[in-house]
């Protein structure tokens, strides 16, 4: 409470009483600061950047002036305390449009996230009055400021989530604190490092990072450009209506809604679209000018973490491929979603991917790449290969310089692999087609909805086919070998999740007697 006299900014800093501590503020006082304090806060309209002086000079604004009001949306859905209160910061956070507000139609309401207990203002006079005093229950509107003894349940219970905001912070600063101290230790014990292996072990603040990088446009403006894979989740949705109509579909990492979209079109009941980064922010905004909010619902958080308005989906859609299929480790998430909500019968979809491994001879992009190292200016700069080789490049590779069959190393049924099998070895055995030298090998992936489907799609991201935003993963050789025409090459893959980046990928080959692991980053 002291807090908010000292800052507020209509106050005459001179006439300010020195404060030293909130026990010496006789209950009088309390109650006289309270009051000043309402009478004179200025209220942000909902809808604008209008300053209001009192509550109910903001509900007649956004009823004169933006068509809402705000008692008739209480009455029709109606909100207990709780849900006023994120009705209030659903509207302040995601800049929703009054139009979409008056019209939503029963069923789950799209501020039913915990998140939106979160003020978005501070003091917001809005979340300080009781919607049971706004609809006249109780009171009337000018009743809306009291005594500090007379406290409503209303008000108790702001106090009561503003209390857990600020242990919620704390606990943050804690956590963030022995993440502090882990990497101090580790960097101590070098080689110990977390024993993480599922993403879904991860908190919100190492994860920051991943999620940031899809709150902007840019990347989902590639994907959507991405005809191969855009085209084929629109060819599989459209041509296998039977799939979705009159279905509930979960969509698990939404961007910018263009899956759910789909889906809604082809007739699903309901769709839910779960994404952790601040892009559902526009497809909110999407959904709504497609005219398809009443069939769309969006939710704002980690699917691990959140809670769906339905016990149970009949289909999850999710575009969760990384390069070389699993980097990203987002499958992880598709997982946990399959675990939780899939109905028995029900289908994860694209349901089959391969991961598939050729040969490469491409002396110039070898000299390009690592023997560059070698003679620099004329400096000797070759103990820079042991930095470069490991890391694996993704880039598109020429068809020409292939020189072997390619061979599938691992198939993933996304209905039924389980965590652990994220996680494997495979020996493989490449057919060569040419004798000349092996500079590199080449990995990518195929995926397919297949599943119950009457007509089935899939598209590759191999280097023989129209080029994808995958690329290819190419794994150079330090050294490359001779390789004859109608050999056989057999060699074993491992690959894990890199254990201090559980998203990055090692990839270890065993190949010709050499061992060597690559980091697919
Ligand atoms: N479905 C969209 C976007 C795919 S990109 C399309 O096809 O265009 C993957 C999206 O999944 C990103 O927007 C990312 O923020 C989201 N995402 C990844 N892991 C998630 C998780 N665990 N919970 C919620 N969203 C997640």
């Amino acid at each position: 409470m002291a807090e908010a006299t000292q800052t507020h900014p209509c106050a005459d800093v001179e006439d300010v009483p020195e404060l030293s501590d909130g026990d010496s503020v006789s209950d009088d006082d309390k109650e006289q600061w309270q009051w000043m304090e309402e009478d004179t806060q200025q209220v942000t309209c909902l809808f604008c950047d209008r300053l209001l002086n009192s509550v109910p000079d903001t509900l007649q604004h956004c009823t004169a002036e933006h068509q809402v009001n705000l008692i008739d949306v209480i009455k029709k859905h109606n909100l207990d305390d709780y849900s006023y209160i994120k009705l209030i910061n659903f509207i302040r956070s995601t800049k929703c449009e009054p139009s979409h507000l008056m019209g939503l139609p029963d069923g789950p309401l799209p501020w039913e996230s915990e998140d939106f207990l979160r003020p978005v203002i501070q003091d917001d006079p809005l979340l300080q009055t009781d919607p049971e005093d706004l609809c006249g229950r109780q009171g009337t509107v000018a009743s809306t400021c009291r005594p500090l003894e007379a406290e409503s349940n209303h008000a108790l219970l702001l106090r009561a989530t503003s209390a857990e905001d600020a242990l919620a912070r704390s606990l943050e600063d804690l956590q963030k604190l022995k993440l502090l101290v882990q990497g101090l230790v580790l960097n101590a014990e070098t080689g110990r490092a977390a024993n993480l292996s599922s993403v879904a072990e991860l908190r919100d603040d190492e994860d920051e990072a991943y999620f940031s990088s899809y709150g902007h446009y840019g990347i989902h403006e590639e994907m959507l450009k991405d005809k191969v894979r855009t085209e084929s989740y629109r060819d599989f949705i459209y041509s296998n209506p039977e799939v979705f109509r009159d279905k509930v579909v979960l969509d698990v990492g939404c961007g910018t809604c263009i899956l759910s979209m789909f889906a809604a079109k082809a007739g699903a009941k309901q769709v839910i679209a779960v994404d952790q980064s601040e892009i559902i922010y526009q497809a909110m905004d999407i959904v709504r000018s497609n005219k398809l909010e009443d069939k769309i619902t969006l939710l704002k958080g980690r699917i691990e973490d959140i809670s769906l308005p339905v016990e149970k989906v009949d289909v999850i859609i999710s575009e969760w491929m990384g390069y070389f299929l699993l980097f990203e480790s987002m499958l992880d998430s598709v997982l946990v979603a399959r675990d939780l909500y899939l109905d028995d019968g029900g289908s994860v979809y694209p349901d089959l991917c391969n991961i598939s491994l050729a040969a490469v001879g491409d002396e110039q992009k070898h000299q390009e790449c690592i023997a560059f190292w070698d003679d620099v200016y004329g400096f000797n700069m070759s103990c820079m290969r042991k930095v470069v080789v490991p890391e694996a490049a993704v880039q598109v590779l020429n068809a020409d310089t292939l020189i072997s069959e390619p061979a599938v190393i691992q198939t993933i049924d996304c209905n039924k692999v389980c965590l652990s099998e994220l996680e494997f070895a495979s020996d493989f055995c490449l057919k060569m087609t040419k004798t000349t030298d092996c500079t590199a090998l080449v990995g990518y992936f195929d995926v397919f909805f297949d599943k119950g489907c009457c007509n089935k799609v899939m598209f590759s991201t191999g280097p023989q086919v129209t080029k994808t935003h995958w690329k290819q993963t190419v794994f150079q050789l330090e050294r490359p070998f001779a390789v004859q025409a109608g050999e056989e090459l057999r060699g074993k893959i491992t690959l894990r999740k890199n254990k201090k980046d559980p998203r990055s990928l090692l990839v270890t080959f065993e190949l010709r007697d050499r061992k060597i692991t690559y980091n697919v980053q």
